[in-house]
């Protein structure tokens, strides 16, 4: 039997203006596979996550979930988003609202759970990122790798079936990074199909089914993370993971 993928991008175009930025991915990842995005910068990765995310529209091609195309319509959105949950270097937190306030405002808006059922949700996921007892402070109030643990928790509360990252412990002192890590390392114990743009490249070796290099809106070069970082076929691939790690 032939194995779907959970989430299938394919043909993707997407220009700005008369920038093209995605010439033509195709990309299948499959269920509880951890795919890691790597490339130099301006090469289409962040955009390639937001148009999953419906942050972005491209000018064609099809992003499917489970076999079904994914739809912008306002009324499908916010589902959509649900499903396919997204984390973003810069957190993006609600600064003035609780930790546990910013988890549990999709659960009750979106999701319209009750009061006591979003509260003991966000708890619950909390204690998995290890910061439940944070759960009463000021989301600023926290490290940023604190701040990031909540953003993943708020994303996986809402039980998606596929987690994007963008870069998720760039914006982190090197201290904290691990903290993060570790709790994507979690998530792929868990079962959870993810796909993330890191310049980890140590995480991935040890994390990542498949690594996927980008150059100039294109998918030049894939493969399993030793293959990638050690056996590169790519001149392109070569030259940019020979650089890794200066
Ligand atoms: P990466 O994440 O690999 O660094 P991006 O997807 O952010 O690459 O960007 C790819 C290209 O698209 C870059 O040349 C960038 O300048 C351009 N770009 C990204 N977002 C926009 C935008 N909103 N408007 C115009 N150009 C953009
Ligand atoms: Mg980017």
């Amino acid at each position: 039997m032939a194995v779907r993928p959970i989430l299938e991008i394919a043909g993707l175009y997407k220009s700005y203006d008369e920038t093209p930025v995605l010439e033509g991915i195709d990309l299948k990842v499959f269920e509880e596979e951890l795919v890691f995005l790597i490339g130099p910068s301006g090469s289409g990765k962040s955009t390639l996550l937001r148009c999953c995310n419906l942050l972005e529209t491209p000018q064609s091609g099809a992003i499917m979930l489970r076999g079904k195309n994914i739809e912008a319509r306002p009324s499908q959105l916010n589902q959509t988003r649900q499903r396919i949950g997204m984390v973003f270097q810069s957190f993006n937190l609600y600064p003035h609202l609780s930790v546990q306030a910013n988890i549990t405002i999709a659960l009750r808006l979106v999701q319209k759970k009750t009061k006591e059922q979003a509260n003991e949700i966000a708890l619950e996921h909390l204690d998995k990122v290890g910061l439940k007892h944070k759960a009463d402070s000021r989301a600023t109030s926290l490290s940023g790798g604190q701040q990031q643990r909540v953003a993943i928790a708020r994303a996986l509360a809402l039980k998606p079936e596929v987690m994007l990252f963008d870069e998720p412990t760039s914006a982190l002192d090197p201290e904290l990074v691990m903290d993060v890590l570790n709790v994507m390392r979690d998530m792929k114990q868990d079962g959870m199909t993810m796909m993330v743009v890191s310049h980890e490249m140590r995480f991935a070796e040890e994390a990542a089914d498949r690594v996927v290099f980008m150059d100039g809106g294109k998918i030049l070069e894939q493969g399993a993370p030793s293959q990638i970082f050690h056996h590169p076929q790519h001149e392109r691939t070569r030259s940019f993971v020979s650089r890794l790690g200066d």
